[in-house]
């Protein structure tokens, strides 16, 4: 069992004793988590972590995962890509499905989310549920992880009318906000230094993948770890490897994938990747089971060069696994990958297959600069991007909404 006080060698004990005092007038404080998924996927990284964390700096935290059946998903995934931009119109009779699911939903959780001092509803699915509590006692958070920047208007002014009721919201970056009438918050995301994905592993455990993935221990892996999505551009990931090969014919690629529950289109998109590889020996199409921590882990330190090309994305937090295993990362030139690729210095941002493959190149000639820019990476995530900056968030962001209407609020801030 992880303790907060296992994080001080990583991040200082400055850190944690502000966050055990930041804590203290939180304490028996009744939250509720409530996402779609309890595993694959950013939201559930985030939430096994930050959950434990909280419950034992003394709040009383619940993690609660909504159900639903094939047309529930459907329809929310429909969601995720109109939010992120797409024309996606979806159908009325889908709206129906989501509506009453999460009737059906809080049926089930009605007397614990109506009794909670916080409510937190992370990303659309859990959206209606507020609608289903009316005698809600404690203050209602929505807490989005998507790229809000371009919506899809008709589907965001559906959405809409249900974080309206919320009493505040949470984006990753000001960039992926809209307009709503109650406060906002940013809290960029972050990942566990000490979680199964991202601890260090023996020599033996990286070993493990190569002979695993028939993977050639002596030649360069270009890897991409992601959910196969259209937004990830595992098809444009293949297209830069086979620029690249043209003058480093050794280069191995790998995408690792596979996991999500709550991702329909996966099997469409994971059989475009094959017939884009097609048969390739050097390109390993991994499909992975959705609690492969460790073997990600293994593989992002197996690999030379760690590559996102994603179109759109949320946070990244691949990214930032990536570099905080001191690894450059080449990452397309969207949402909050421009706020952890530092071009030039923790890696490269892109925006077609040829720039890509330009800077695999580039790395491939100079490892010396992979290993300069590897140090800055893991740098860069220490000081921004580790578990005890976002937890340190969310208590002040609880503190704010809970003693927001007293004059003032005592607290001794060192950082
Ligand atoms: N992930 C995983 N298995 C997979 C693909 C991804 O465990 O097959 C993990 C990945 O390591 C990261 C998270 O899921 O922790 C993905 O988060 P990210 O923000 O990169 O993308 P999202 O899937 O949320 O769009």
């Amino acid at each position: 069992m992880i303790s907060i006080q296992d994080y001080a060698p990583i991040v200082g004990q400055e850190v944690i004793d502000q966050l055990r005092q930041l804590a203290e007038p939180l304490k028996g404080l009744k939250v509720v988590h409530v996402n779609s998924t309890k595993e694959g996927g950013g939201v559930a990284e985030i939430l096994r972590m930050l959950v434990p964390l909280m419950k034992e700096l003394g709040l009383d935290v619940r993690w609660e995962v909504i159900r639903g059946g094939e047309r529930f998903f459907e329809c929310t995934k429909g969601f995720h890509n109109a939010l992120q931009g797409k024309s996606v119109v979806v159908h009325e009779s889908l709206l129906q499905v989501y509506e009453k699911t999460n009737e059906q939903n809080a049926e089930d959780l009605r007397s614990v989310l109506e009794e909670a001092d916080v409510v937190f509803i992370h990303d659309p699915q859990p959206l209606p549920l507020l609608k289903w509590c009316p005698n809600r006692k404690g203050k209602w958070i929505w807490r989005c992880h998507i790229d809000l920047s371009h919506p899809f208007r008709p589907v965001w002014r559906y959405l809409r009318q249900f974080v309206a009721d919320f009493d505040a919201s949470v984006f990753s970056l000001a960039d992926f906000a809209q307009p709503v009438p109650h406060t906002m918050f940013l809290i960029p995301p972050s990942i566990d230094p000490l979680s199964e994905k991202n601890m260090e592993l023996s020599a033996q455990e990286v070993n493990a993948v190569y002979s695993r993935f028939n993977l050639d221990k002596e030649r360069p892996i270009l890897l991409q770890v992601s959910r196969y999505d259209r937004f990830k551009d595992p098809v444009g990931v293949i297209r830069a490897y086979r620029l690249a090969k043209n003058f480093a014919p050794y280069l191995q690629l790998v995408l690792a994938g596979g996991g999500a529950t709550d991702d329909p289109e996966g099997e469409a998109v994971l059989a475009e990747v094959n017939a884009e590889a097609n048969g390739d020996p050097d390109i390993h199409v991994l499909r992975l089971p959705s609690d492969a921590h460790t073997t990600i882990n293994a593989l992002q330190r197996a690999a030379y060069i760690v590559i996102q090309k994603s179109i759109k994305e949320g946070f990244g937090l691949t990214v930032t696994e990536a570099l905080w295993k001191g690894k450059p990362v080449i990452g397309g030139d969207t949402g909050g990958i421009r706020l952890q690729v530092v071009n030039h210095h923790t890696g490269f941002l892109v925006s077609t297959p040829e720039g890509a493959a330009l800077r695999v190149r580039h790395l491939l000639q100079q490892p010396h600069k992979v290993a300069e820019m590897g140090v800055k990476a893991r740098e860069f995530v220490r000081e921004n991007f580790l578990i005890t900056r976002d937890l340190r968030e969310n208590l002040s962001l609880m503190v704010s909404l809970s003693f927001g209407d007293e004059e003032r609020i005592e607290l001794e801030m060192r950082q």
